[in-house]
């Protein structure tokens, strides 16, 4: 079922069913919080990059995403403004716990996106943090429950799931997958596989990579539900 279902998105994508572009060219025509308008315009970021035009509106809307442009074309921002519109929305508090994860390939990486996130975030008062080697594990684990956001690799999350206790994930929005080719590479397979059998079935699930996903299989194991494909080419 879930192979039939990834059969089509890559039929779709093949075909060059690529989702429509909205129509918003710049940030602040987007429907975002007045705090996160307020971020973008203080980090100097006025006019959307090609996937951000074409992802945000999707992503916004809460449908999952499988995005694909080159590095250097802003895919960051297209997760992490979704993500923090989504929490705001759902009036997230430090109670309500982890509510989105990203994944990242390496530790470096996940500081640079927690970083992004920071920016944006600004003037949101929700928690978060790369969760990398810096930080000692069990320190880690007296803090992990309380961020509403966390980005890391996937060993250090299994790690979590494997020794913290009371390390709780039912609560959780959303999924995403930045360097989605790497991240379902077999090199993060396991890992991957055991984060995704430990995480509610019901969220958003949120795929950026330079290069299109094209197996049908490493697909399937992220169960997109009816996914907008957004491809950027090279000419941009
Ligand atoms: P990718 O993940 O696709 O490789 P990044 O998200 O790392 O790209 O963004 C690359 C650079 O472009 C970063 O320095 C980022 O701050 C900048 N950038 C992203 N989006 C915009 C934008 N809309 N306007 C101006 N600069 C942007
Ligand atoms: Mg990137």
């Amino acid at each position: 079922d879930a192979r039939a279902n990834a059969r089509k998105i890559i039929a779709k994508a093949a075909a060059g069913e690529y989702s429509e572009y909205g129509a918003c060219t710049r940030f602040d025509e987007l429907p975002l919080s007045q705090k996160t308008k307020d971020a973008l315009r203080k980090a100097r970021y006025t006019e959307m990059s090609e996937i951000q035009r074409a992802a945000l509106p999707h992503a916004l809307c809460g449908r999952d995403v499988l995005g694909a442009a080159k590095t250097g074309s802003g895919k960051t921002l297209a997760f992490v403004i979704p993500v923090i519109e989504k929490l705001y929305r759902e009036r997230w508090g430090p109670e309500d716990g982890v509510g989105c994860i990203i994944l990242s390939p390496t530790n470096d990486l996940a500081g640079q996106i927690w970083d992004v996130f920071r920016k944006v975030g600004k003037f949101h008062s929700f928690s978060g943090g790369a969760i990398v080697k810096r930080t000692g594990i069990k320190e880690e684990k007296e803090r992990i429950n309380s961020l509403n956001i966390i980005v890391c690799t996937p060993g250090r999350l299994v790690q979590h799931f494997d020794e913290t206790p009371n390390f709780d994930c039912s609560n959780l929005q959303m999924l995403v997958l930045d360097e989605a080719d790497q991240m379902l590479h077999r090199d993060f397979q396991f890992q991957v596989d055991a984060i995704i059998s430990q995480i509610p079935k019901v969220r958003q699930t949120l795929l950026f990579s330079a290069t299109q996903t094209k197996s049908i299989k490493d697909l399937a194991r992220v169960s997109l539900k009816n996914p907008e494909y957004v491809s950027v080419h090279e000419q941009a």
